[in-house]
């Protein structure tokens, strides 16, 4: 399949780090790697919606670890449930940022009522420096996604301030899965709403995977789709992580999952050259 998807020249935005904020040590020690790594923004994530009752994040008690991430001149991003969390997280990141600094807010995929949708949108949408994100809803319909836009819109965000990211859709019987994925993407579909709204378009491919096997070949559609980006969940001790175990990778794995890309993106533009 050769990519058609080349108008815009990708953006090539990381954000990376563990699914969950879980303690202040595992949390200096990712901010370290990711200082290290030069990540866009590094996930210390603090509310968790889970499918069942179980831990479901440091909440307000992790805010000033994103406080100290801001003043290590790193961007800190959390997934909020409501627009009080968006709120709380302002009060208690923004003053810390460095020059040029930005906080990550973003809504995650099972957070679908637009009412909430609006009102976080108008909360973020108090600060330049606040960027959010919008991932995809679980279920695949192309006008809810472009929905999404719309509400965060609606609720006053510039469009400059707005990312959006495909986790892929839950699997069901009238999208073939052959290998086994966490969700599937609709590579085509991202590109068209990325397309249509102009917006950079990253691809989790953590939540997409579900498995750090399956993390490669997902990582490769980033290429050949030319995503602007990806998300990545990273993990001091993968395999003792409280959430997403089986999905996340250390900071070595990073690296070199990283050189493979850059590799397959060096292959894609010779190719690009020569036809
Ligand atoms: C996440 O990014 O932490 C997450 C919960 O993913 P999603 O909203 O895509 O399920
Ligand atoms: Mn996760």
């Amino acid at each position: 399949m050769s990519p058609t998807h080349h108008h815009q020249p990708a953006r090539n935005i990381l954000v990376a780090g563990p699914c969950a904020a879980e303690s202040r040590e595992q949390i200096m020690f990712s901010l370290e790697r990711a200082k290290q790594h030069g990540v866009d923004y590094v996930r210390v994530s603090l509310w968790k919606p889970r499918t069942k009752p179980g831990f479901d994040g440091l909440k307000e008690d992790g805010i000033e670890l994103l406080a100290e991430a801001a003043q290590m001149g790193l961007n800190p991003g959390t997934e909020i449930l409501v627009p009080s969390q968006a709120q709380s997280v302002m009060d208690g990141v923004l003053p810390s940022l460095q020059k040029n600094g930005e906080l990550l807010l973003w809504i995650g995929a099972r957070n679908q009522n637009h009412y909430v949708q609006q009102e976080i949108a108008r909360v973020a949408a108090q600060d330049s420096r606040v960027k959010l994100m919008l991932k995809n809803q679980p279920w695949h319909s192309e006008s809810h996604w472009e929905g999404i836009v719309d509400h965060a819109l609606e609720g006053g965000m510039k469009m400059e301030n707005l990312i959006l990211c495909h986790r892929g859709f839950t699997p069901d019987v009238h999208h073939p899965n052959p290998s086994g994925l966490r969700n599937v993407a609709d590579s085509e579909m991202a590109m068209r709403i990325r397309e249509k709204t102009g917006l950079p378009m990253l691809l989790d491919i953590s939540h997409v995977a579900g498995a750090v096997d399956k993390l490669e070949e997902v990582a490769m559609d980033t290429v050949e789709y030319n995503y602007d980006g990806m998300v990545i969940e990273v993990h001091p001790n993968p395999r003792f992580a409280w959430t997403d175990a089986s999905q996340q990778i250390t900071w070595e794995e990073l690296t070199a999952l990283m050189g493979k890309l850059d590799a397959a993106r060096a292959v894609q533009q010779k190719e690009a050259l020569l036809a």
